[in-house]
């Protein structure tokens, strides 16, 4: 079966919104054998959806739609798909009710344009929205089904997970599972040159690697039966793609450097502090959105001035003086300074030169140290990065990340 996803809304059109639902649904349709061959976008205009919705029904098997369902004027999505199918709206009774004890529960008067959320095309499968007002629908038609979802991806996910990836799955005859790998510390094309054997030879399950601002993502996929284990077509391969890159490694199951690190110091216990500079306070930021993270995280400072560095890490101003902000000999007393300040088994520091100015011939933007001082040692980094302010900062944390996940794992050991 193929699919198209017909995004409705001017917010996507203007550019205020990206159009994440069509990403969302996009990536998860696979996995139940639908194989999505275009997206398109229309704003609330009842004559370019009409158009739009009847191209999409002269080339593809199932057309998912997400926006304008709401209870206003310019919502016109089950109207339109109502009219081309030539079906009446009718009153859905249990929506309804729905919708008047979603705002019974919120103490808020229900305003009489919402009941126009409940009417619904004739004899279609509707689908319950227990997040919000808008129920969605399923409605098919000779050989052809539109799915209708509300815009917001609060609504929309639980709504898809809960009864369209179900209702796929019961029609197809197989199903596609992937994992993603996640890899940092080798680049794409050393990884690909790694694997090469593998990805030439890949038919089921395939390899396919994607870079992402200094790190790459391996997306291992298997097709099989229905009811076939997928896990034992996918993990010989995981575990040889394990074997061949080692540590570098770092998830198997699509979790980002932090959730990894945060959760290892959970686990083990260990506490961190941080002392930023060029990275203000990015990297305690992203720790700091790991759940349960309270448990190990004792302190983030930006210590972004020579003053700051002196007065509270304690860095020696004949440091700065000497070797300057941004050197090896001022991350290591960063680090030092920041775990004992902090009292942490930890302390990570970062400075460098973010960009654009700023950068000289000897130290040029997109030099950075990361440091890491433990009770009986340090270690630092110097990376020579690429890239504008933004990516410089964001591979800057990556590597922090990094190099307390490498120094758990061999005291580990
Ligand atoms: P509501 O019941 O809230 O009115 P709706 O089905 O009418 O929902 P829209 O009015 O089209 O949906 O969009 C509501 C909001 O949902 C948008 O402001 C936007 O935040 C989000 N949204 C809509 N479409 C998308 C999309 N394709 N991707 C991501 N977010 C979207």
């Amino acid at each position: 079966m193929n699919a198209e996803i017909l995004a409705v809304g001017t917010e996507l059109l203007m550019g205020q919104i990206a159009n994440t639902n069509a990403q969302y649904i996009s990536k998860r349709l696979p996995e139940v054998g639908v194989n999505v061959y275009y997206h398109s976008v229309v704003g609330d205009n009842p004559n370019r959806l009409k158009e739009c919705l009847n191209l999409a029904l002269q080339r593809s098997d199932a057309v998912i739609m997400t926006g304008g369902l709401g209870p206003t004027q310019d919502d016109l999505t089950k109207e339109t798909v109502a009219e081309i199918f030539n079906r009446k709206l009718v009153l859905h009774q249990e929506s309804l009710e729905k919708i008047k004890g979603f705002f019974a529960r919120l103490h808020r008067e229900m305003t009489p344009n919402n009941v126009k959320q409940a009417y619904l095309p004739e004899h279609c499968k509707v689908i319950e929205n227990s997040n919000g007002t808008a129920p969605g629908c399923i409605i098919e038609e000779g050989k052809k089904v539109v799915i209708m979802l509300p815009g917001p991806p609060s609504e929309m996910i639980p709504m898809f997970e809960n009864t369209v990836m179900p209702y796929f799955l019961q029609k197809s005859s197989y199903r596609i599972e992937s994992r993603y790998l996640r890899v940092f510390g080798i680049g794409e094309s050393a990884l690909e040159d790694m694997l090469l054997d593998l990805i030439e030879k890949q038919s089921n399950p395939t390899i396919a690697p994607y870079a992402k601002d200094g790190e790459v993502t391996l997306r291992i996929t298997a097709k099989c039966e229905k009811n076939a284990d997928a896990h034992s077509l996918l993990m010989p391969v995981v575990e040889e793609i394990s074997r061949r890159i080692g540590n570098a490694l770092y998830s198997i199951e699509d979790k980002n450097l932090e959730e990894v690190v945060g959760n290892m110091l959970i686990e083990n216990n260990v506490s961190l502090s941080i002392a930023e500079s060029c990275t203000g306070g990015l990297i305690s930021g992203k720790i700091t959105g790991i759940p349960g993270i309270s448990r190990v995280f004792k302190s983030g400072v930006v210590s972004y001035s020579n003053e700051a560095k002196v007065n509270i890490l304690g860095v020696r101003q004949e440091t700065l003086d000497r070797y300057g902000a941004v050197s090896k000999e001022t991350a290591v007393e960063m680090a030092r300074g920041i775990r004992e300040l902090a009292k942490s088994d930890l302390g990570l520091s970062v400075t460098g030169i973010a960009g654009p100015g700023g950068g000289t011939v000897k130290k040029p933007v997109g030099l950075v140290y990361v440091a890491l001082a433990w009770e009986d040692g340090v270690k630092y980094k110097e990376l020579k990065l690429w890239g504008n302010r933004e990516r410089i900062r964001n591979v800057t944390s990556l590597h922090a990340f990094d190099m307390i996940r490498l120094h758990m794992i061999s005291k580990n050991n």
